[in-house]
């Protein structure tokens, strides 16, 4: 593999899903921003945010998907799953329902959004709003799902700002080393079967 491949700047796509009001809106622009409001939908809307962090001494900016309310139109899943490098089942500690949600919203993206490998794509579980008190949704049982289905469990509260980071800093991980096995594995087989021509005929015509 070239230095110019591997020093390319890198973007990872992430991807939030679960139901709708869990709170992936209020957790991403927590984590971006740094800001909480009642009111996301109405004042910001956005349903793509990006961040340029540090993981494993490589700079890469997360471009990180909210679904913006589309939940009940889960045909539009297609395009905005597919190319995910890591994807974030969010659920609100408060709601039993959110949380059962999980397993079809898992499921559903691993139909639409076709990674290359899906036993191996990395998930990873959150549990959101342990500010507060009405909990439905303890944290032995979310963990026992994540064991069954390989996957890392966070939770937090964007409203209080609690544990926000640390989720994200996994999906940059986890979402890394994807990239690395698929995209840039891809870019050296392309170059392995330039090589040929080159040796052979003195040129090559890609
Ligand atoms: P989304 O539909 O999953 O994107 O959810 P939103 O981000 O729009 O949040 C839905 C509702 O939950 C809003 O009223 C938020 O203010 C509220 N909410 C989001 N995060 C938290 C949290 O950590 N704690 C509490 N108590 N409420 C939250």
């Amino acid at each position: 593999m070239s230095d110019r491949v591997r020093d390319a700047p890198v973007t990872l796509k992430i991807i939030l899903i679960g139901n709708s009001g869990v709170g992936k809106s209020s957790f991403m622009n927590r984590y971006v921003y740094h800001r909480f409001t009642n009111m996301y939908r109405a004042t910001i809307g956005s349903d793509l945010l990006s961040k340029t962090v540090h993981v494993d001494g490589k700079t890469v900016t997360l471009q990180i998907w909210d679904t913006a309310g589309t939940e009940r139109f889960q045909s539009l899943g297609t395009p905005l799953y597919r190319g995910a490098h890591c994807c974030m089942l969010v659920f609100d500690v408060t709601s039993k329902a959110s949380f059962s949600a999980l397993d079809a919203w898992r499921k559903e993206f691993l139909i639409q959004g076709e990674p290359r490998d899906p036993t191996d794509f990395p998930f990873i579980v959150l549990g959101n709003k342990t500010d507060s008190s009405d909990r439905e949704v303890s944290r032995g049982k979310a963990l026992q799902w994540c064991e069954e289905i390989n996957a890392e469990y966070f939770e937090g509260s964007a409203k209080e700002d609690l544990g926000v980071e640390k989720p994200f800093t996994r999906a940059a991980r986890c979402g890394l080393q994807q990239y690395k096995k698929h995209t840039l594995e891809n870019t050296g087989h392309f170059q392995i079967t330039c090589k040929q021509p080159r040796e052979t005929r003195n040129t090559c015509e890609c």
